[in-house]
């Protein structure tokens, strides 16, 4: 179980995160809402570990995380199926398993493309296969569907829902129809930390 307790994050003096808590059980799922700006990205490098937090402290990660940020995060050397089989075996044995993830997210056409070659919504797609490739624990989104249209949106949304069976699931959104789509418990921001309301 991921726990955060007592999370305080500033910026060059500014606070973003104040005393910010935040509980997910094994297969749980957390949706976190919030004005751009309020710390929703922070709070989630914050769970990964890759932001050192001023104080408080993160515990029960588990050993298999992945994470899809805002900006993807490819290898820019290696093409699209090249960046998905990294997760797998890094070798020709198991090409064919990394380009049906990327039919899963519709790019089986960009299986050979290097990430220069491909639009930003694109790249992000690739992430979100290479993270589900992985077949994590916990899954970390940072508003995976933003750059796509309705339709593609719901497709993925349908997909991504397909593939969270057993999985840990943080994510931040703006779409709150998306965290319910996915099951996620709404966590909103509220003066520097992260709460449920009720509906
Ligand atoms: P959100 O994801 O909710 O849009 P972020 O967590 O990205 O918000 O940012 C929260 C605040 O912290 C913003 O004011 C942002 O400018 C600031 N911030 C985030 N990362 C850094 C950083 N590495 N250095 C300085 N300020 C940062
Ligand atoms: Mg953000």
């Amino acid at each position: 179980m991921l726990e955060l307790k007592g999370i305080c994050v500033s910026f060059d003096g500014k606070e973003v995160l104040r005393d910010c808590n935040l509980t997910l059980p094994e297969g749980g799922r957390v949706a976190l809402m919030g004005p751009s700006g309020c710390g929703k990205s922070t709070l989630l490098r914050v769970a990964l570990g890759l932001q050192k937090p001023d104080a408080g402290t993160v515990s029960g990660r588990p050993g298999r995380t992945a994470a899809v940020f805002q900006e993807p995060r490819l290898l820019p050397w290696r093409t699209a199926e090249e960046n998905v089989n990294l997760v797998l075996s890094d070798n020709a044995s198991t090409l064919p398993n990394a380009r049906k993830w990327l039919g899963r997210v519709e790019l089986e056409e960009a299986a050979g493309l290097y990430p220069a070659e491909l639009s930003g919504g694109m790249q992000q797609r690739v992430s979100l296969a290479r993270a589900l490739a992985f077949r994590p624990e916990l899954l970390v989104l940072d508003e995976p569907f933003k750059a796509m249209d309705d339709a593609l949106c719901q497709r993925m949304l349908c997909m991504v829902g397909e593939q969270l069976a057993g999985v840990s699931l943080l994510m931040a959104t703006h779409s709150e129809e998306e965290a319910r789509r996915l099951g996620c418990r709404i966590l909103r921001y509220r003066d520097g930390a992260f709460f449920e309301t009720g509906d």
